[in-house]
């Protein structure tokens, strides 16, 4: 049996983060009743004429910037004519020949190396509505609330070779486009939807072979799902002698398989042409340049910041930069902590840690995320610095933070209204130390005896019976002083 190789490019739709539609005033927010976001200019009203959205073509410069593409000066809005109905003038206002953004490319993680994934083209282009198959309403219904929100597609080359690859294609795109706050990113919403084409070619052979385009894909995990399921499926035909029709298959999620959606014979003819409604758009240098300096650093240079100017593990700058959000959350925090007197490392180590382990824990057990946190990053600042000043011990630093997470409160005043300040004072501590000698004979004989062990079973022991707020630093040195002694 033949081995194959696996050929994939993507086609990825990106909702712009505009608040008005891409040729109309109307907004653009998700989730509103039906059918309360139009006009009659995303309705198709007879008579009707689009405007282009100055903030979209921004955007789109943005992102072709960011993703190493030229920006074309000379754009052309096209016609893609077909009949749905979701498409209420009958067409899609896309660009055909004149794409705003071309041949780019970006950075992958691959193997234990990197690898560049070139980018065809991104056109902008506006979206369709929603077809709803509502039960018990006698019949489907059309909201056209999305319609004419603005897409930028993004075409890949066929450059990929396996799943792992498209997963991390897609995470470096989303990434890019969240940095630039063009995108929100949100596959489940649909705000990032991704198309792969799949092909497979004997290994060594040069030429593509027929490809496969698969829609319906909402979710990292599906994408993986999608195309180990479709490597398999081709690789089947193939070995049994078939061929590998050119078509488009949906993903189907709970029956983890794809199905044929159309064949290349029902692909429509689109019968693209120039949309006379809308004028060439010229796009300067100036604007570009302006552009290109105000871009927003992406999640490969924080990282890259987080490790030289913070000091973070590589691992927790890249968990930290993984979501805008935290990125940021951590930066003020840090900052507010830096400001308390805390130094920058310690400042920065601390919050890292605290961000990436507790308080991620309790983000989602509850299903938000940090920019809904309801910890301020002041507040975990304050919290940090407590403990780090040895007001309150690690434990009870713990169980601060979830008091402030469910409460709203501040660390200082938890602290103060439960009475757990950590316990340094030597005279109360030594009082302590004394009982549990006292109740541990056999461990004291055997600490004496060179077993060095045992202090940490002591230590704990000190720790439970002042209730966590004892100075644990204080508490090995004084325990150790007695043992001794
Ligand atoms: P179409 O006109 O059918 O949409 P395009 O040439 O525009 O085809 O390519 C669409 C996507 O399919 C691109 O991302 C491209 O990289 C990818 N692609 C093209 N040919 C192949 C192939 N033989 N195998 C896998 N992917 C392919
Ligand atoms: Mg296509
Ligand atoms: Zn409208």
């Amino acid at each position: 049996m033949a081995a194959y190789e696996t050929v994939i490019g993507l086609e990825v739709h990106a909702q712009l983060k505009t608040r008005s539609k891409m040729f109309c005033a109307c907004g653009t927010v998700f989730g509103l009743p039906a059918n309360t976001q139009t006009c009659p200019i995303c309705l198709g009203m007879p008579g009707t004429l689009p405007v282009v959205n100055k903030k979209a073509i921004e955007m789109a410069i943005q992102a072709g910037l960011a993703l190493n593409c030229t920006v074309n000066s000379k754009n052309r809005f096209a016609r893609k004519n077909y009949f749905y109905p979701d498409l209420p003038k009958g067409y899609q206002i896309s660009q055909y020949e004149l794409p705003i953004c071309e041949d780019g490319w970006v950075e992958i993680a691959a193997g234990s190396g990197t690898k560049k994934i070139r980018i065809k083209r991104a056109h902008l282009e506006e979206d369709a509505g929603k077809n709803v198959h509502a039960t018990g309403t006698g019949g489907s219904r059309v909201d056209l609330n999305r319609a004419g929100t603005p897409l930028l597609e993004i075409v890949t080359e066929p450059d990929m070779r396996s799943a792992d690859e498209v997963v991390a294609y897609l995470k470096m795109l989303r990434d890019v486009l969240v940095y630039l706050d063009v995108c929100d990113g949100n596959m489940e919403e649909g705000s990032l939807r991704c198309e792969p084409n799949l092909s497979l070619r004997p290994v060594g052979k040069k030429e593509f072979g027929t490809k496969v385009e698969m829609k319906n894909i909402n979710s990292f995990k599906f994408v993986k799902d999608a195309i180990e399921y479709e490597v398999k499926r081709q690789t089947k035909v193939l070995n049994d002698g078939g061929k590998i029709h050119q078509e488009t298959r949906l993903w189907d999620t709970d029956r983890g398989e794809t199905a044929v959606m159309r064949s290349k014979e029902e692909a429509h003819d689109y019968r693209y042409f120039p949309d006379p409604d809308l004028v060439p758009l010229e796009i300067s240098e100036e604007w570009i340049g302006e552009l290109k300096k105000t871009l927003p650093k992406l999640a490969t240079e924080v990282h890259e910041q987080f490790i030289n100017e913070f000091g973070l593990t590589d691992y927790a700058a890249g968990v930290l930069t993984a979501d805008k959000a935290a990125a940021e959350y951590f930066v003020r925090a840090t900052a507010t902590a830096v400001e308390a007197g805390l130094p920058k490392a310690d400042g920065a180590r601390e919050i890292a840690n605290w961000a990436t382990v507790d308080l991620r824990a309790l983000l989602n057990e509850k299903g938000i995320g940090f920019a809904d946190c309801p910890v301020k990053p002041e507040q975990l600042a304050e919290l940090v610095v407590k403990k780090h000043k040895g007001e309150i011990s690690g434990p009870i630093a713990k169980t601060v933070l979830a008091e402030m997470f469910s409460t709203g409160r501040s660390a200082d005043e938890i602290v103060k209204a439960k009475g757990l300040t950590q316990v340094s004072d030597e005279g109360a501590l030594a009082k302590i130390i004394d009982e549990v000698i006292a109740k541990n004979p056999q461990q004291v004989v055997q600490y004496r005896g060179g077993k060095e062990a045992v202090l940490g079973f002591l230590v704990g022991q000190v720790m439970k019976a002042s209730g966590g707020k004892a100075n644990p630093g204080k508490v090995n040195e004084l325990l150790k002083g007695k043992l001794t002694s």
